[in-house]
């Protein structure tokens, strides 16, 4: 047997589904009916100007008002209104033909803003906190008459004359048990200020008291006297809305204020601004970096035709840009659609290399504008560029000729110029240039005094990116590659041919190694003679480059794998040409030759914070009873 048909929806079960899967974020309702009001006023404005509407246009605005014991909020508007027919096609309608699509989908549906935005059914989220909706209303239209509708959350609705005697809408929420919260003052002022707070028309919320001159009383002091005056809860010309060439630095750092209260000023800003392949504006702001990245992510504020949406802006701006402050206003962003559809989403591909591109742009102007200036805010910037240049490619070729590499004395190069300054001293034999870098200077003193020695200079590397920037440096710089400076002896860093001579003759040598093997005997410690220069150490604790890298990346995964479950490996390193060596060799009393070797290892340990705990205390005591 073989039939086909169409599945039929029951549309009485619409409501408590909506209730139901909305009822997180039961908020929205406001957003959505302000948004509704300011739409029809903005529309009265277009038939106006259009020449469609030839009446008073009068002051536009809206106005959000509630009735504590009568249990009601009202939203109401001067904008274009709706005829009876009206009604029934918009809002009887939609609802209907939404509720269809909602049907068929809504097991993807995961949250209140993918519903709503996707199906269209923002009137209808007031029914998530109302038992009952009426809408009093009076078009615009020549010979309108006004119309009232009501209904109680079921399918059923009734339209009867209605009684407005001006031109707009009002819309009444008789507010249910469970939403009892949102008949407070506070309450709705929050949710105001968090959605309506740069829409374009003024919303009106109850009133506020201001003070204003009052003349003089009779000692001649001024007076004051309180008015009541309206509470417009919003700025409706913000100025991401505005042409950068109006605004001056002041708006911009005012403008901050308003949305991070209690930040500190941001370093610089940069408008965004199109409207071809799509619509986007917007400010950004580079903060002040404080230590808790954590804290200051998440700060971007998200908003369509100036209605606030998220502050989760992950997939529309790239990662590494997470930590700047500001505002982006796209009406072409989906903001209703799955995370997966978002990321694959073509305009929002666009919208985030064009984020990036502008970025750049801004930071290779104030680069080329005012260099000094530029290094100042470097310590600040350096991380969101560094992070840039790892994880986006296009960002990595604009911006290799505006990062900084710093030094341990404070100087600031740009790649090339880096190159250029250490290509004499720091070419290895093999034409290869190596590049050496702390990331713990206090720790790796006497390293870098070794290495500054030999003429070579230190970079300065102790951000969370950089190991994974010196990895990137790595790859896209050619014959270059990066060498901590505790990875080798000073001599050793950068092979060259000027290899001293032995002072030691090789049956010296051995002995003096075992002496040392002797002494410390410890496994993880590699005993090496080496012919270093009579100036350096006697002894340098040191673990290889390329072993001390596999060993952090196994760690940061985990600490799993080979690399990860080998012991710490260490070399130590003793210099054949100290004259330390020639004492330990010449030294008859075993008892004595055993201690100074084990001394000098220790001393090695110590000046790199490898000695800690029992083994220091040891080490304390012994060198007391040497004194
Ligand atoms: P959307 O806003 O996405 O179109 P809504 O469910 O929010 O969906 O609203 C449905 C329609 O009802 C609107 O498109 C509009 O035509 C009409 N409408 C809603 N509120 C008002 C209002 N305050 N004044 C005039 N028309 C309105
Ligand atoms: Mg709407």
């Amino acid at each position: 047997m073989q039939e086909k048909g169409t599945i039929s929806i029951h549309t009485e079960n619409i409501f408590p589904i909506i209730k139901k899967f909305l009822y997180s974020d039961t908020e929205i309702f406001l957003r959505e009916l302000v948004s509704n009001a300011i739409d029809a006023t903005q529309k009265i404005k277009r038939l106006s100007s259009l020449g469609q509407y030839n009446g008073e246009l009068g002051d536009l605005r809206v106005e959000v008002s509630f009735d504590e014991k009568a249990k009601t909020i009202t939203i109401s508007d001067n904008g274009l209104g709706m005829t009876a027919e009206e009604i029934k096609k918009y809002i009887n309608q939609i609802a209907f033909s939404g509720a269809t699509e909602f049907v068929e989908k809504f097991k993807e549906a995961k949250d209140a803003n993918e519903i709503i935005g996707r199906f269209g059914l923002g009137f209808y989220s007031a029914f998530m906190v109302a038992d009952r909706v009426e809408i009093e209303t009076l078009s615009y239209q020549e010979g309108a008459e006004p119309a009232h509708w009501t209904c109680d959350g079921s399918t059923e609705f009734e339209i009867s004359e209605g009684s407005l005697a001006e031109r707009g809408t009002e819309i009444t929420l008789h507010i249910n048990k469970d939403s009892e919260e949102f008949l407070s003052q506070q309450r709705l002022q929050e949710i105001l200020d968090k959605y309506c707070k740069f829409l374009p028309v003024p919303i009106k919320f109850g009133t506020k008291t201001e003070t204003e001159d009052d003349g003089e009383d009779e000692e001649g002091k001024p007076k004051y006297k309180t008015i009541e005056v309206d509470n417009i809860i919003n700025d409706t010309n913000p100025i991401w809305t505005k042409a950068p060439a109006d605004l001056k630095d002041e708006d911009y750092l005012n403008f901050y204020k308003q949305l991070y209260p209690f930040s500190e000023d941001p370093l610089f800003w940069i408008h965004l601004n199109v409207d071809y392949p799509f619509n986007l504006t917007g400010v950004l702001y580079f903060p002040k970096l404080k230590n808790d990245f954590e804290i200051q992510r998440n700060k971007i504020k998200l908003f369509s035709r100036q209605v606030f949406i998220t502050d989760e802006v992950k997939d529309i701006v790239p990662e590494f840009l997470m930590l700047l402050h500001g505002v982006i206003d796209s009406p072409d962003i989906p903001l209703n659609v799955s995370r997966s559809f978002l990321q694959a989403d073509s305009s929002v591909k666009k919208i985030n290399s064009y984020i990036t591109k502008k970025v750049a742009d801004k930071l290779a102007e104030l680069f080329k504008a005012d260099r000094k200036a530029y290094e100042e805010k470097w310590t600040d910037i350096g991380l969101f560029v560094k992070y840039g240049m790892v994880s986006e490619e296009k960002f990595y070729d604009k911006a290799k000729d505006f990062v900084l590499l710093s030094n341990t004395k404070n100087e600031n190069f740009t790649l090339s110029e880096y190159k250029d300054k250490v290509t004499p001293e720091q070419t290895d034999k093999d034409g290869q240039l190596v590049y050496i870098y702390t990331n713990d200077p206090a720790k790796q003193d006497a390293f870098i005094q070794s290495a500054n020695k030999k003429g070579y200079d230190i970079l300065l590397m102790n951000s969370p990116i950089d190991n994974h920037f010196i990895g990137q440096l790595e790859q896209k710089l050619e014959k270059t590659s990066f060498k901590r400076v505790d990875a080798d002896v000073a001599d050793k860093l950068i092979k060259k041919e000027d290899a001293l001579e032995h002072v030691l003759t090789e049956e010296q040598a051995t002995k003096v190694k075992g002496i040392f093997d002797k002494a410390i005997n410890k496994p993880a410690y590699k005993v090496e003679l080496e012919s270093l220069n009579p100036d350096e150490l006697p002894v340098t604790v040191t673990m290889d480059e390329f072993m001390r890298r596999m060993k952090e990346m196994a760690a940061m995964g985990g600490g799993m794998g080979f690399y990860g479950s080998m012991p710490d490996n260490y070399k130590v390193i003793v210099n054949g040409n100290h004259k330390l060596i020639s004492r330990i060799l010449n030294e008859e009393n075993e008892e004595v030759q055993s201690a100074l070797s084990k001394q000098a290892f220790d001393l090695a340990l110590l000046s790199q914070g490898l000695l800690t705990g029992a083994e220091l205390t040891e080490f304390v005591n012994r060198s007391v009873n040497l004194i």
